[in-house]
C-alpha cells in the first residue's frame, strides 16, 4: 500500500474548554476524493481548522504526504501542496482579481495550473481579471476563491462549502468545473450540504456527529439509510 496522501491519526480539537472533535482518525490516499458530512455544527469546519494548524491540537497527529505536519504554517503547507478553499471565500477585498490570484500563485507550487488554464476553466474570471475581488458575485468571488487554490498547485485541496449561499444554478457551474480539477489530478475532502453531489464527487465518505466520526466507507457502498443514521442517530435512521 502506498505511502498515505493525508493520514489523521486520533486527532481532537476545540475552543478553549470547549471539545468540539474527539479522536478523529482515518486515511485519504493521493488522487482520492472525500466528502466530508454532518449536520450543523457536527465539526466539520473544525476538523479543517484542525488540520491546517488553526485550531489547536489537543490530540492526536497529521500527517500529509509521511510527514508532520504539526506547526506548520499555512504559507508552508501550501508549498508542501495542501491548501483550504474556506467557508467565506477570505478574499483579498481591495485586491483585483488577478491580483488575489497572482498572490496565491506565488505562494505556491509551480504545476499544472496557471492564470491562462483558471481562465479557461472560469471564462468570466478573465472578463472581471481588473476588477476588484468583492465587487463580484458571491458565486464569481467563489470561482476566485477556488482559483487561488488551484493556482498554488496543491495535491490536496480542502474545500469548506463551497456552495454556501449560492443559487443552484452557480452552484451547477461551480461544481461543473470538478471533474477538470480532480482529473488534472488534485485530491480533494469536500464538506457539502447537498449529499447527492458528494455521490457523485467523491469517493470515499466520512460522517461526523457531534464532533465524532460515526460513518467511513466508498459512496458506491453507503446507503441512504447509513447518511440518515450517521446524521442524526439511530432513532431517526430506523424511521426514516
Ligand atoms: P456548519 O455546517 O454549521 O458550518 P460544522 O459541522 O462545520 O457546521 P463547526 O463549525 O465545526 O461545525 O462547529 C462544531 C462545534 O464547535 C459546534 O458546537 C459549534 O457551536 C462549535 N464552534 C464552532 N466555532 C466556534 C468558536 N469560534 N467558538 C466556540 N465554539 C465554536
Amino acid at each position: 500500500m502506498p505511502e498515505p496522501l493525508l493520514s489523521i491519526d486520533c486527532l481532537s480539537s476545540g475552543y478553549g474548554d470547549f471539545q468540539a472533535l474527539f479522536e478523529i482518525s482515518f486515511e485519504l490516499q493521493q488522487g482520492q476524493v472525500m466528502g466530508l458530512a454532518g449536520a450543523n455544527g457536527a465539526g466539520k469546519s473544525t476538523f479543517f481548522k484542525a488540520v491546517m494548524g488553526l485550531l489547536p491540537r489537543t490530540k492526536g497527529a497529521v500527517r500529509f504526504q509521511g510527514k508532520s505536519i504539526s506547526g506548520v504554517p499555512a504559507d508552508t503547507l501550501a508549498k508542501r501542496g495542501l491548501v483550504m478553499v474556506p467557508e467565506g471565500r477570505r478574499l483579498f477585498g481591495s485586491l483585483s482579481v488577478e491580483e488575489n490570484l497572482r498572490l496565491a500563485a506565488d505562494h505556491g507550487r509551480k504545476g499544472h495550473w496557471d492564470l491562462c488554464k483558471l481562465y479557461g476553466l472560469f471564462p468570466i474570471l478573465e472578463e472581471m481579471r481588473h476588477q476588484p475581488a468583492l465587487s463580484l458575485s458571491g458565486g464569481q468571488q467563489q470561482m476566485v476563491a477556488i482559483g487561488r487554490a488551484l493556482v498554488a498547485n496543491p495535491s490536496l485541496i480542502l474545500f469548506d462549502e463551497i456552495s454556501l449561499g449560492l443559487a443552484p444554478v452557480v452552484i451547477n457551474d461551480l461544481y461543473a468545473a470538478m471533474p477538470e480539477i480532480i482529473g488534472s489530478g488534485i485530491s480533494a475532502i469536500l464538506v457539502e450540504q447537498d449529499i447527492e453531489r458528494v455521490r457523485r464527487t467523491a469517493d470515499i465518505l466520512v460522517c461526523l456527529r457531534e464532533g465524532r466520526k460515526v460513518l467511513e466507507g466508498s459512496t458506491a457502498a453507503v446507503s441512504q439509510h447509513d447518511i440518515t443514521t450517521a446524521y442524526f442517530g439511530e432513532r431517526h435512521g430506523e424511521s426514516a
